[in-house]
């Protein structure tokens, strides 16, 4: 069988009659969820009105975690906004598997899905700082990416779980990293000055961002555990914050689950405002399976522990952990049933909840790179009761999302709803 065949829709709810289901989640936020679930493909049509000079367009200097679900470099628009300012993260997709396309309507870019109309579209808007060079010669978005209101830096876009093959089965990350240009790889670590004067032009840009992401693969390396990789974000943290005049700025590290030392070190010594630490799937024993180098090194009870004793650390509404929606059905251990795992997700997020720490999701994308490329993500309707679960449960325990939010991340469909209340 080939690989066109993989992904089949039957006995799965359609879009619109997903959206008649559930009249208290905002259409957009249902079809964002959906393109994101099934991917896209531009038309030559609509890349005809790409303009590099003002669109956002994939670039391999620039440094991504991850790689596109159809496994090919190319200047594509990086991603797509709707008219909310919903964000649509999400990769160029082989038409076998039937995304949704991305066409002109009307002379106006539109999602289109078997001939019919969804939504007009827009792509993201380059930042300014992307033509400009720091003061010894880099190019400044080889430092930052930008999204439409987020600036993200990449610490490192290897990650040590893979180096004994024991990386997450749904990650492509050094799959990605391998692939990508020898410019990449030859490029020398980023230095703070580099750091500091690319955050000051952004900055300059007036409205355009409302936070700052640090993230990347786990760094194994240092005395104790993880020791290295915080040094670097502190490094780079400390280099963020010679631009604000205050303490504290808009900030989220997305990292390992590092110890009480570990974090003290980050929240003393840095700007840092919010911490989210991903247990990828809310269930021991597929976290077992599905990240075993996490397994090894920490475990999923104290990385649990490690997440609720950072809350006394960063405070309520400023600790998070991520979780690939979907992967906990993923062959052949995951769950038989989506209601049995989206009954066991969610509980293992309430439990996480009454700690004060908040669950988000994003929607599984089963990439080439990825020991899970053959696999399938789940239905429209799993991911629609997942989001609407997850925001009921920080409603229910006073919890804010603002770090991670559809201005600050865009990329989940869960905190999309934070928005509602
Ligand atoms: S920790 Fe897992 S998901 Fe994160 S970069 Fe490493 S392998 Fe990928």
């Amino acid at each position: 069988m080939s690989v066109a065949l993989k992904r089949t829709f039957q006995n799965e709810l359609t879009l619109n009659e997903v959206v008649t289901q559930y009249p208290d989640i905002p259409r957009l936020v249902i079809i964002k969820t959906d393109v994101q679930r099934r991917g896209i493909h531009y038309t030559e049509r609509a890349l005809s009105v790409v303009d590099p000079e003002i669109h956002l367009v994939n670039d391999p200097a620039i440094s991504e975690l991850f790689g596109s679900r159809d496994g090919v470099e190319k200047p594509l628009p990086a991603s797509l906004l709707l008219r909310d300012g919903t964000s649509i993260l999400v990769s160029s997709t082989p038409l076998e598997e039937n995304p949704y396309l991305v066409d002109l309507v009307d002379g106006r870019l539109a999602l289109v899905d078997n001939g019919e109309f969804i939504e007009h579209v827009e792509f993201w808007r380059k930042p300014r700082f992307y033509d400009l060079k720091t003061s010894s010669g880099v190019p400044m978005r080889q430092i930052f990416s930008a999204r439409p209101q987020r600036l993200s830096i990449v610490q490192s876009s290897y990650c040590h779980f893979w180096t004994d093959h024991k990386g997450c089965r749904f990650c492509d990350i050094n799959n990605n990293n391998k692939k990508r240009n020898e410019d990449a790889k030859a490029r020398p670590r980023i230095k703070p000055q580099d750091i500091s004067e690319t955050i000051r032009e952004a900055l300059k840009e007036p409205g355009r961002f409302t936070g700052i992401c640090l993230t990347g693969g786990s760094v194994l390396a240092g005395n104790g555990l993880f020791d290295k990789e915080v040094d670097l974000y502190i490094e780079t943290l400390q280099a963020i914050g010679e631009n604000f005049a205050t303490k504290k700025f808009p900030s989220q590290l997305i990292s390992s689950a590092f110890n009480e030392k570990q974090l003290k070190r980050l929240y003393d010594e840095t700007g840092l405002m919010s911490y989210t630490s991903d247990l990828e799937v809310l269930n021991e024993d597929k976290f077992n399976w599905i990240c075993p180098g996490k397994a090894d090194n920490v475990g999923y009870q104290e990385w649990k522990q490690r997440l609720i004793r950072s809350v006394d650390i960063f405070g309520k509404g400023h600790v998070a952990t991520g979780i690939v929606g979907g992967v906990e059905l993923a062959k052949p251990y995951g769950f038989i049933s989506e209601d049995e795992a989206l009954r066991s997700t969610l509980d293992e997020a309430e439990s996480l909840a009454e700690n004060g720490v908040t669950t988000i999701f994003v929607v599984w994308s089963p990439r080439p790179g990825s020991d899970f490329h053959e696999q399938q993500n789940a239905s429209l309707d799993y991911y629609v009761r997942l989001a609407s679960g997850l925001h009921q449960l920080r409603v229910k325990y006073g919890l804010t999302v603002d770090f991670d939010d559809y201005r600050r991340c865009g990329n989940h469909p869960d905190s999309d709803l934070a928005r509602l209340i």
